[in-house]
């Protein structure tokens, strides 16, 4: 049976990936499909703060169940920065390509590029609610390649990847769909919550 579940998200990568993460199992469903159009105001100072309030509104608001997620890039050689601030580091446009070159600038001439991005998921489901995380290791790249995935896709290369080291140095944005999210932090996040609902 198709467990429909309410996901807080209006971008369609997100979505596209979450669908392919949780499959035919789950009927994913967005807040635009059921009248929910405003923009959901992101006010926490933590990843998991924000994948709350956002699980939280349209819980809210709908009474459904629903699951939120929130993401984060953190470099080591700025502190952990962007991080809580990934998605407006080059303002509220949240456009990707200024995001992106403003990461890469304020890496010019660094040899330090680790970093991770970090995923919090809240799920709200019968009016409990419950986390889950996941991360995926990896540096910045010295430039974008790759025209696949969104955000900041074609500057992160994964540690590794299904197949073992990432001796190419592929980003990302280089992978398919499958591969991400075998990998990803999103994958890892969400992988866990179908699991833990598998087993409620
Ligand atoms: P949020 O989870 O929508 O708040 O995402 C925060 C920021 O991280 C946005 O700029 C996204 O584009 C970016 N982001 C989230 N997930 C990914 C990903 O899987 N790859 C690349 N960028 C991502």
């Amino acid at each position: 049976m198709q467990m429909k579940i309410v996901f807080a998200t209006g971008n369609m990568g997100k979505l596209r990936e979450a669908q392919g993460i949780l499959g035919e199992g789950f009927e994913l469903v967005t807040p635009a499909q059921i009248g929910l159009l405003e923009d959901i105001p992101e006010t926490g100072d933590t990843l998991q703060a924000n994948s709350l309030i956002k699980a939280k509104y349209i819980y809210d608001h709908t009474g459904c169940d629903c699951f939120a997620d929130d993401t984060g890039l953190e470099v080591d050689a700025l502190g952990g920065a962007p991080g809580v601030h990934t998605a407006r580091y080059a303002g509220e446009s949240k456009d990707p390509d200024a995001n992106m070159d403003r990461l890469l600038s304020e890496l010019e001439g660094r040899t330090d590029r680790t970093a991770r991005f970090r995923t919090s998921v809240t799920l709200i489901i019968g009016g409990e609610t419950f986390f889950f995380d996941g991360v995926l290791e990896g540096h910045i790249a010295l430039s974008k390649s790759g025209g696949r995935g969104f955000g900041y896709d074609p500057v992160f290369i994964p540690e590794r990847t299904a197949s073992g080291p990432n001796t190419e140095g592929l980003t990302l944005a280089m992978l398919s769909d499958k591969e991400k999210n075998d990998i990803s932090h999103r994958g890892k996040a969400m992988r866990a919550m179908a699991e833990f609902l598998k087993n409620r």
